[in-house]
């Protein structure tokens, strides 16, 4: 199998534990299997992902950080940094911006990997937020000296990220052909057990989905992405 990239530093932005493995779970997986350092930014700890009136979302958001660092372990990521904004309440704005851009110094991506916000219909509120302030943090905001001085004063430097891939697309144009990942992303999907009813129906559902995408260009099972080039 060809490689899937040139480039070695891979970050990925979601907002909930769960989205980076069902959006690019067997990408991600790839990109391990192919050397990357891969670093997830975790953006709430989905702290009112239940329909259960017993569960505080302190109780919740901890045992969901626990699963996603079962799924992480098992795709081979590295690190996970949970920035812990409360779920479902993710707006655009300068300040998660900021957390965002911070990252992007930080850890100093080629590649940034996020929800597509610009898909008609997309209908959670934190996916586009995401989406779009992770867009916004890359271009133009990570990558001029004038943006958040206070980071260069902290001693981070502004970064150029080469390529955006944004997962949900309307019109995608790169499908990752993962057969060979498949039961990665499907083990590291089963780790997020308070999400699961039945993991079974789960698989199906996933390998379903998984393999309509795949037919798009001959692939059994293929994940797509829209792509963005910013340098090269
Ligand atoms: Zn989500």
């Amino acid at each position: 199998m060809t490689t899937l990239t040139p480039y070695q530093r891979v970050m990925v932005v979601v907002a909930h534990p769960d989205d980076m493995e069902f959006g690019a779970g067997g990408t991600v997986a790839r990109l391990v299997r192919e050397g990357k350092e891969v670093v997830l930014v975790q953006c709430t700890s989905g702290d009112k992902g239940t329909n259960r009136r017993d569960l505080s979302p302190e109780h919740l958001a901890r045992q969901r950080e626990e699963e996603e660092q079962e799924a992480c372990c098992r795709l081979g990521v590295q690190q996970i940094v949970f920035l812990r904004l409360p779920d479902g309440e993710l707006v655009p704005d300068l300040a998660f911006r900021e957390r965002i851009v911070r990252q992007i110094r930080t850890y100093c991506p080629d590649i940034v990997i996020t929800h597509d916000p610009f898909r008609p219909y997309a209908l959670h509120p934190d996916h586009r937020a995401v989406g779009i302030t992770t867009i916004d943090a890359v271009y133009p905001t990570a990558r001029d000296p004038l943006y958040f001085p206070q980071h260069l004063a902290e001693g981070l430097e502004p970064h150029k990220v080469a390529e955006l891939w944004l997962f949900g697309a309307q019109y995608p144009d790169l499908y990752v052909d993962i057969e060979e990942t498949m039961d990665l992303k499907l083990a590291a999907l089963t780790s997020h057990r308070s999400q699961i009813s039945d993991p079974v129906e789960l698989a199906q559902r996933v390998r379903e989905r998984a393999a309509e995408v795949g037919a798009e260009r001959g692939l059994r099972y293929a994940e797509a992405f829209k792509v963005i080039v910013l340098r090269r």
